[in-house]
């Protein structure tokens, strides 16, 4: 496996790079491309920036230029549906671009000329990820954020879910937005602004791909508040710790950390 990372914001993939061994930079397209490995796993990090264009065009780079084999995506995203909290995590199913609209001449939301709508997630990959969440909040959630931010953010026992994310290049802060978005896309679970752009280039290039985002806000007229400080000071924080649990599943992968802390306390 050589595993790509994509991120849209720096602070969303805050400390991926500094936990990669002997990392390089390669600057591609005007983005750096962090190649190294990440607990013994063949990683390159990068981020995308914001929207679907840019998004596909990191993927693309990612697969064609790294020879990556496996992509995942992480990041933050608006909640889809009433029942999904800020602090809660969703992995995708599928994906679907939202503002995707080449009516009547093909069918709302379907991509023309490919006879799709939505594009699965690799289901082993998505798996995988469900599995290092469910480690991460059993585990590491406690101790891996700031109590304080706990406390302004409500976080008390989040939740994972997995359904559809809608993509698209809009910052969604509308509660009749979203709740037409809800309504016209059965199984939503979130929205945000690149996703689906990966996975239809994975698709297309036969690439199994995998997105996991934490809720910053609930994509209504309050979204923007405390948007950054949630993302600094809680999603990185998920991030960094489940990408590491990750890596660390099904072998291969030696956590240094712990077993020099481990053998530090016998
Ligand atoms: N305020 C930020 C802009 C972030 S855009 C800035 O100044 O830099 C939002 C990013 O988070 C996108 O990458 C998108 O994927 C995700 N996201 C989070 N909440 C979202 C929402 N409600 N609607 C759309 N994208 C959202």
């Amino acid at each position: 496996m050589r595993l790509g990372i994509i991120s849209a914001l720096a602070e969303e993939q805050q400390g991926l790079v500094d936990a990669m061994e002997s990392p390089y930079k390669l600057i591609h397209g005007q983005r750096e491309y962090w190649v190294g490995q990440l607990w013994e796993i063949d990683a390159v990090c990068v981020l995308s920036r914001i929207g679907k264009v840019a998004a596909a065009v990191t993927t693309t780079t990612l697969v064609e230029k790294f020879g990556v084999t496996h992509i995942l995506f992480t990041g933050v995203a608006g909640s889809g549906d009433k029942t999904i909290a800020v602090g809660d995590i969703v992995v995708a199913e599928s994906l679907v671009q939202h503002d995707m609209d080449a009516s009547p001449l093909f069918p709302r939301f379907e991509v023309p000329l490919t006879g799709m709508s939505h594009f699965a997630a690799d289901h082993g990959l998505a798996m995988r990820l469900v599995d290092a969440a469910y480690a991460f909040l059993g585990s590491d959630f406690m101790d891996a954020i700031d109590a304080d931010e706990k406390a302004v953010f409500k976080l008390t026992r989040p939740r994972i879910h997995r359904g559809l994310i809608a993509s698209g290049d809009q910052f969604v802060n509308d509660g009749a937005h979203i709740h037409a978005l809800n309504a016209a896309l059965p199984g939503l679970v979130a929205v945000e602004m690149e996703g689906a752009a990966v996975a239809q280039v994975c698709y297309e290039l036969g690439v199994p791909c995998a997105v996991i985002r934490t809720i910053s806000d609930n994509a209504n007229e309050n979204a923007a508040i405390d948007f950054m400080r949630f993302v600094k000071s809680v999603a990185a924080r998920y991030a960094y710790y489940i990408v590491r649990r990750f890596c660390l599943q099904d072998g291969g992968g030696v956590d240094k950390d712990q077993a020099s802390s481990e053998s530090a306390g016998t």
